[in-house]
């Protein structure tokens, strides 16, 4: 062996094990793994991915991999007793791709590689004269070959091989005998030579080698590239390549090939499950040549192979404590393994195969805690379709942003906005979207295109609104003109009623029913645990979530209705109750005339009419979170968000003067917007700001706060008011507030004759408050971080700008992995964090952290903000189980239960 060599590009499947998928590729892995476990493999060699790269970067094969292939191919010669392409006694191999992660259906692998003019006569001769096996496998070999290596058209071969079945008045392929497959490898040939400009090739080894580049270059295939984006697989991992002894599926009745699961993986349950083709190699199966039998039959077929591929099933989910799904062949009663996984499975059975290999003792609470996630939880919490009746989708796309919408299918945005508000549901359906549609997006019930995956413009922003998309359905073509649309022979015109599930991608003409998931139903206590296998499932894994972490999951919640929502799904505070909410409606008018005021006592009759308007919403909140923290932030937005539109209010203006009518109201009212109109309201008076320019209006919002509470607790209920003061970049703001606070508390409690305690602090929203964090955290008792704001203010753009304008173009250009409002920027945003809760601690060890803004349910950021020692995450009631989950699973991962 060369063992001086610089660099290892061959591996033996001996020398491999599970854990090398990075070099060797997550098949290559496998295979070695079931050779050391002593299961039968066939004997191979690997060509690691490291190989691939090299090949890729300099287009040529890197030094010295030539030689080591010869080597290994020697060794793997001597252990069959053949070499390769031999005209007596033929090895044969495949040559098949297999990255780190799975890719299915993207890379290539040819079968039969050796097989030659000449070797097919040694190949039937070997095969007791079977003559059909040997030309079976060489037109097999050139159409693979033909299709991978040197781009043959499929079709090419395809209509060939039709051909042949009509002559013989057939379907089957099993029909064509021997003479009529040579006749067909002599038309495969001429094919061949046609389209190449060459002959096949007649070496052996040159058959090897040119698969071998060929898999190499299908990494960079479009469709692969393509996969890899809409996955976020990295672009530079590079596939391996393993060559392994051909065993024959297509020997006869006593062979055949097949796949299987070790459990079912939509449900979980233990059994045989798989698919099982008689005289057939590998191929056959998948591509739906002829009807498989399921698995079961094979145990009457050969019954043998049965119990020995039962055990081997039982071997490897006990090896891989989990899952497993396999491909294997059976050459004339003995059986081959060709490939094993840890096998993909719906969101549903991920939870319910972990507890079953916890009942089974096969993994405890904390590792299956482990094998399921927030995003398979949160994809359970979205109402589904009906669909088990007569509704069958008439396409697929891409499953952007999960959701079931029904709607009017409609074809401009504006449109769409306009029925919007009529109360119509639609479903926005475009070639593509651009940032012209956002208003039809966001009156749409969903968001269905043409082109474009995972990171289109469609995609980005309707995950970023929560919204449900399909993108990239190719089947649609798109007439925007004739507002229409074709697929599959049908039409559908404006306003004809489609049903979209962005969960699965499918696409469905008129309207499916939607029901509620039994997970949601579960949570809101409307059914039990043991309602069946999925909500116990879930059940069981949650709350051990719920022992184990370290977080507390709060939620933001502006009403008592939200808020007792959110409770049932197990928050344990608000860490976010908004005021603003609370000047909307009918109380526009007082916030008018609040504005508008042109005197002090003007102003004060306002504010004391908004009074027992805000009291009276806190007390519905703090009785329905008694004995739980409420967070409530004092007025953050800018007050003319509140005031009529700028452009609608001058045109009204001018078109009164025009009719030389006095405006009334509306004169006075733009002046005012157009004293207070800003370039940029994001980075204008708002926040504390506003409390400390407007006299009154803080105190009004927590004198409101402390009745409320004062009220609460003397119903006898346990009120936990906090009040924060959004916006903060400096201590003194935050004194200042603090200063009138604590006056107008302590002025509300002693005429009530009850003291409730009240924390004061602050939202970290900006830079500048993260980096002062030890000054602000004398003023502070709590801090909880803005993360959207922070965000914002960190990279220097507003959300609403960049996620139509530039997010899919940065996503596309890997400048963002992933957006940095869904998932937090580790990088930036996070060190601000951790910047502020080292120097906040060290200025306050009491002080209480936590982080409140749509972060606090994301399932990455629910990791960071448990390392970086937060004491809660706050997000929106939908998202409160996941980040339960999700907090969980950080505190397994950071060193298991006990590190409570
Ligand atoms: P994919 O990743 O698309 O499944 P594979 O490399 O697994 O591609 O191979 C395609 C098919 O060929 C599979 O059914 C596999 O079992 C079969 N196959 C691969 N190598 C061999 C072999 N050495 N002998 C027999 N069948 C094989
Ligand atoms: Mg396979
Ligand atoms: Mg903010």
């Amino acid at each position: 062996m060369a063992q001086q060599q610089t660099a290892k590009y061959v591996y033996d499947f001996e020398e491999g094990n599970k854990d090398l998928k990075d070099l060797l590729g997550g098949k290559g892995a496998n295979l070695a793994e079931m050779t050391n476990l002593g299961l039968p493999v066939p004997p191979g060699f690997t060509i690691t991915t490291e190989a691939c790269r090299a090949y890729l970067a300099d287009g040529t094969e890197p030094d010295g991999l030539a030689d080591e292939v010869g080597e290994h191919l020697r060794a793997l010669e001597a252990k069959m007793g053949k070499r390769l392409g031999d005209s007596e006694d033929p090895l044969l191999v495949s040559v098949r791709s297999g990255a780190k992660f799975s890719m299915p259906g993207m890379m290539e692998t040819v079968l039969n590689v050796g097989l030659t003019d000449a070797s097919v006569h040694g190949l039937a001769n070997q095969a007791g004269g079977n003559e059909r096996f040997a030309w079976d496998s060489y037109r097999r070999l050139i159409q693979m070959f033909g299709k991978t290596v040197c781009e043959v058209p499929g079709e090419a071969f395809e209509s060939a091989l039709e051909a042949a079945k009509r002559a013989k008045n057939t379907h089957n392929d099993l029909d064509l005998d021997g003479n009529d497959l040579r006749a067909l490898v002599d038309e495969y040939k001429k094919i061949f030579s046609q389209h190449t400009g060459r002959d096949f090739p007649q070496d052996p080894r040159e058959q090897l080698d040119l698969a071998v580049h060929a898999v190499f270059d299908s990494w960079n295939a479009d469709r692969a590239v393509l996969y890899r984006r809409q996955e976020r697989i990295p672009a530079d991992l590079g596939t391996a390549v393993n060559v392994v002894a051909m065993v024959f599926g297509n020997l006869g009745a006593d062979s055949g090939t097949g796949v299987a699961f070790t459990r079912d993986p939509a449900t979980g349950e233990q059994g045989v499950y798989g698919d099982y083709l008689a005289n057939a190699q590998g191929e056959d199966v998948v591509a739906g040549i002829r009807n498989t039998v399921p698995l079961q039959e094979l145990e009457r077929i050969d019954k043998a192979s049965f119990e020995q591929l039962i055990q081997i099933m039982a071997t490897l989910e006990g090896h891989y404590q989990d899952l497993c799904d396999i491909e294997f062949t059976i050459e004339r009663g003995k059986l081959w393994m060709l490939q094993t996984r840890v096998g993909k499975r719906t969101a549903a059975a991920a939870f319910v195969i972990a507890t079953q290999l916890v009942d089974e003792g096969v993994i405890d609470l904390d590792e299956a805690l482990n094998r399921v996630n927030g995003a398979q939880l949160a994809q359970l919490m979205f109402p589904t379709f009906a669909t088990d009746g007569d509704h069958k989708p008439v396409a697929r796309g891409v499953a952007a942003s999960p959701g079931a919408a029904v709607g009017k299918a409609v074809f401009d945005s504006h449109y769409a906005a306009e029925l919007g508000e009529q109360g119509e549901k639609v479903i926005l359906v475009r070639r593509e979207t651009n940032p012209d549609d956002l208003p039809g997006m966001i009156a749409a019930q969903g968001v269905l295109t043409s082109r474009g995956g995972k990171t289109s413009h469609a995609a980005v922003v309707a995950r970023g609104m929560g919204k449900t998309c399909v993108c990239g359905a190719e089947a649609l073509e798109v007439d925007l003109e004739g507002r229409k649309f074709t697929v599959n022979g049908q039409t559908i015109s404006e306003g004809d009623v489609i049903s979209i599930d962005g969960t699965s991608g499918k696409i469905y003409l008129g309207e499916v029913p939607v029901q509620d998931s039994p997970v949601v139903r579960y949570f809101e206590g409307e059914t039990g645990p043991e309602s069946d296998p999925l909500v116990s499932a879930v059940h069981r894994i949650i709350t051990h979530a719920d022992s184990v972490r370290r977080l507390g999951v709060w939620t933001n919640a502006d009403t008592g209705e939200d808020a007792a929502r959110a409770r049932r799904f197990g928050a344990q505070g608000i860490g976010l109750c908004r005021t603003e909410h609370m000047f909307l409606g009918d109380r526009r008018e007082l916030v008018e005339r609040l504005i508008l005021a042109e005197t002090e006592a003007d102003r004060q009759a306002a504010l004391d009419a908004l009074l027992p308007l805000q009291r009276a919403d806190f007390l519905e909140i703090f009785r329905a979170m008694k004995g739980q923290p409420v967070v409530v932030r004092l007025i953050d937005p800018p007050l003319h968000e509140f005031l009529p539109g700028l452009e609608d209010l001058a045109a009204k203006v001018a078109v009164a003067e025009a009719l030389h009518k006095d405006p009334g109201k509306d004169g006075v009212m733009l002046v005012a917007v157009r004293r207070m109109h800003e370039q940029n309201p994001m980075l204008g008076l708002r926040g504390v700001r506003l409390g400390l320019v407007i006299p009154g209006l803080f105190a009004m919002q927590i004198r409101a706060i402390a009745e409320a509470a004062a009220q609460c607790r003397q119903e006898g209920c346990d009120p936990r008011p906090e009040i924060m003061v959004p916006l903060v970049g400096a201590v003194q703001e935050l004194e200042t507030v603090r200063a009138e606070a604590e006056k107008v508390l302590r002025d509300v409690f002693d005429k009530a004759g009850v003291e409730v305690p009240v924390m004061i602090g602050t939202m970290i929203e900006l830079p500048r408050a993260a980096l002062n964090a030890g000054q602000i955290a004398q003023a502070a008792e709590f801090f909880s971080f803005g993360t959207n704001d922070l965000t914002q203010m960190t990279w220097g753009f507003s959300r609403d700008d960049v996620e139509a304008a530039f997010f899919s173009r940065y996503l596309e250009l890997g400048i963002f992995g992933v957006s940095p409002f869904e998932s937090i920027d580790r990088d930036g945003v996070g060190r601000l964090v951790q910047i502020a809760v080292k120097e906040g601690r060290a200025a306050r060890p009491d002080l209480q952290l936590g982080v409140c803004g749509e972060h606090g349910g994301d399932p990455d950021s629910v990791h960071f903000f448990h390392e970086a020692g937060l004491d809660y995450v706050s997000c929106s009631p939908f998202r409160v189980p996941v980040a339960r989950l999700e907090a969980g699973r950080a505190a397994v991962a950071s060193g298991g239960s006990d590190s409570r």
